[in-house]
């Protein structure tokens, strides 16, 4: 026997931790949308103008592309401080998406025998990345209609003493923000990092950055994926400069591309356009929210982000046949269903143009007849 003998799969099972073994890839529930209405990933269904695409054009072409980009992102940053009124005295910090920064907060305050906990059901990462980093993760069920059950989670901060809790406000895949005062009373009662996410700040428009102020031990985490430019991988993360000079230790130097930076530079110069764009989603959700609630054996959460989530009565229809039915007619929307769990039978659908939205409801409409 040498060193290399043996099957593959032997080693990868000896030597891949335990809680690697058992994830999933989060690639592996992204379906493939070729010819589909995408109406799965939160995206926002419009782009740029054509004339502002010239210029971004232009602007890009400007790139040196043999040089690695500016490890401060400086001028991003400035952008970025500007069109979302960040002031100088927090610390910004960002990450490839804002996924890298919930990898990045974890390997800062994660690790084994240390704790993650957040409300379930939630974004499916959290969890993920903890099994990455070797965290325990605690997840405290939200009440049947998804609202926050602030005494358990209190609970959990008790028991637990998490090294961080997320949470994500509005958050995926239910729609609703988290009640005020048990937000205020987890910053007040959570011995570690409190991480707000509010990757879907634009259709809600609530924010809980006033808190910072208060709160040293807060981070606001941000996104520009739902708004308008998922394609360039951009998320931020506003925190007292303390946390942010912390962080930036396990940034990679070069995690923002010069593409990303010019790109998102660019857009947050037009960011009046997307902001547009999402008053128009916020309305189409109205219109999309009261269209579901007119369809009998079926119940829609109501939501302050860019999707709603809703269940088919079990009794009658299957979500999984459902969902397959509305794909087959060329709508692509999110099956959630995870039985015996406050997601039972459920399905999420993205907010997309009117169009769009008007081809899923019939679609949906056609797939529910008997
Ligand atoms: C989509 C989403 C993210 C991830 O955003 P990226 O910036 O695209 O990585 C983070 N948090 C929540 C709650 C989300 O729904």
């Amino acid at each position: 026997m040498n060193a290399s003998s043996g099957q593959p799969g032997e080693r990868i099972g000896r030597m891949v931790r335990r809680e690697i073994l058992a994830a999933t890839a989060y690639q592996t529930g992204v379906a493939p949308a070729k010819g589909l209405i995408k109406l799965d990933a939160m995206e926002n269904p419009y782009t740029l103008p054509a004339k502002l695409r010239r210029q971004w054009l232009a602007r890009l072409g400007e790139v040196q592309i043999n040089r690695y980009p500016d490890p401060r992102c400086a001028s991003l940053k400035r952008q970025l401080r500007a069109t979302f009124d960040i002031a100088d005295a927090h610390g910004l910090v960002l990450g490839n998406g804002s996924d890298e920064l919930i990898q990045m907060i974890a390997l800062l305050v994660g690790g084994p025998g240390r704790s993650i906990v957040a409300p379930v059901p939630t974004f499916s990462m959290y969890q993920l990345i903890a099994a990455a980093t070797g965290t325990r993760f605690v997840g405290v069920p939200l009440r049947a209609d998804f609202s926050l059950d602030g005494g358990a989670l209190l609970d959990a901060i008790g028991r637990h003493r998490p090294a961080c809790v997320f949470l994500a406000c509005p958050n995926n895949p239910t729609g609703n923000c988290f009640n005020e005062e048990a937000v205020t009373e987890t910053l007040e009662r959570a011995p570690g990092l409190v991480v707000v996410d509010e990757a879907y700040f634009s259709f809600c428009r609530r924010s809980f950055a006033a808190y910072l102020k208060r709160f040293p031990h807060l981070m606001i985490l941000r996104t520009l994926s739902k708004s308008g430019m998922a394609a360039l991988r951009l998320g931020f993360v506003i925190a007292h400069p303390g946390w942010g000079e912390q962080l930036e230790k396990v940034r990679l130097p070069y995690n923002i591309s010069a593409l990303t930076q010019c790109s998102a530079t660019f857009c947050l110069e037009h960011y009046h356009i997307m902001r547009r764009q999402a008053e128009r989603i916020v309305g189409q959700r109205r219109e999309v929210f009261a269209a579901l609630q007119q369809l009998p054996g079926l119940r829609a959460f109501p939501s302050e982000a860019n999707f709603i989530l809703f269940r088919l009565d079990p009794q009658q229809w299957d979500a999984g046949q459902i969902h397959d039915r509305v794909k087959a007619q060329g709508v692509l929307i999110k099956n959630l269903h995870h039985s015996g769990t406050p997601l039972e039978n459920c399905l999420r659908v993205t907010i997309g143009s009117e169009h769009e939205n008007r081809r899923f409801l019939e679609t949906l409409r056609r797939a529910m007849e008997r």
